[in-house]
């Protein structure tokens, strides 16, 4: 199978680049204000899905400071997390698949968040996404490899890999990527493509990795 060439320099140089911004939220190992556990890490994960992450900072913020297991979210009406959450997108239908999910946490699983992939994705609203980022970020799992937007646009453009769906990028990482790598992965991703291999135009002039990539599909850059 072949293997990222130049893995250990690319990996290298991004963290030595990286180091000048904040990493990622729910990527961080303390949070300010509220406790980073499983179940804050699960609620975090659905509020961000589609919003900003300064919004979304805020509205984890304001839910989870004082709400920070399904029992404590199961007191709140639908409206009172809407009205918590406003403005992330989709409040309305986060509000309620996030007292669906508390609820099934309580019954089922005696209210700690599953430590089981595949029971992961049976909660509603529970992608692949947020599944593996439970694993790794709220459970502290080796094996496992969130791909958001950036995790899946970065790897095509340097050419190492050719897929259409996130789904597919994350199996053909894996076959990829050496294992060491993994839990690495997602936070260095999603901050290089926050800051650097923006999604339009990337700034490739102060790009850490230029010599290494592609530029796959990279049709405007700065
Ligand atoms: S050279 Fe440009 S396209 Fe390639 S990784 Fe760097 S910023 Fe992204």
């Amino acid at each position: 199978m072949k293997k990222i060439e130049n893995i250990d320099q690319i990996f290298k140089l991004l963290r030595q680049e990286l180091t000048k911004y904040q990493l990622p939220r729910i990527s961080q190992e303390k949070w300010k204000e509220v406790n980073r556990t499983p179940f804050t890490t699960l609620v975090s994960c659905i509020l961000s899905l589609r919003t900003k992450d300064d919004v979304t900072d805020k509205a984890a913020e304001s839910l989870l400071k004082y709400h920070d297991s399904p029992d404590k979210i199961l007191n709140l009406s639908e409206d009172e997390i809407a009205s918590l959450i406003y403005p992330v997108g989709f409040y309305r239908t986060k509000s309620k698949k996030i007292k669906e999910i508390s609820k099934i946490i309580l019954d089922k699983y005696d209210g700690r968040v599953p430590e089981d992939f595949d029971e992961l994705l049976t909660l509603p609203g529970v992608g692949r996404k947020t599944a593996n980022i439970v694993m790794v970020y709220g459970h502290n799992k080796e094996g496992y490899l969130p791909i958001d937007t950036h995790c899946h646009r970065i790897p095509n453009r340097l050419g190492w890999i050719k897929t259409k769906k996130p789904e597919q990028t994350e199996a053909s990482l894996k076959e990829i990527l050496p294992k060491d790598y993994w839990n690495e992965f997602n936070s260095l991703f999603v901050l290089f493509g926050q800051k650097i291999c923006v999604p339009i135009s990337p700034l490739c002039s102060k790009c850490p990795i230029e010599n290494y990539c592609k530029k796959i599909g990279v049709k405007n850059h700065r």
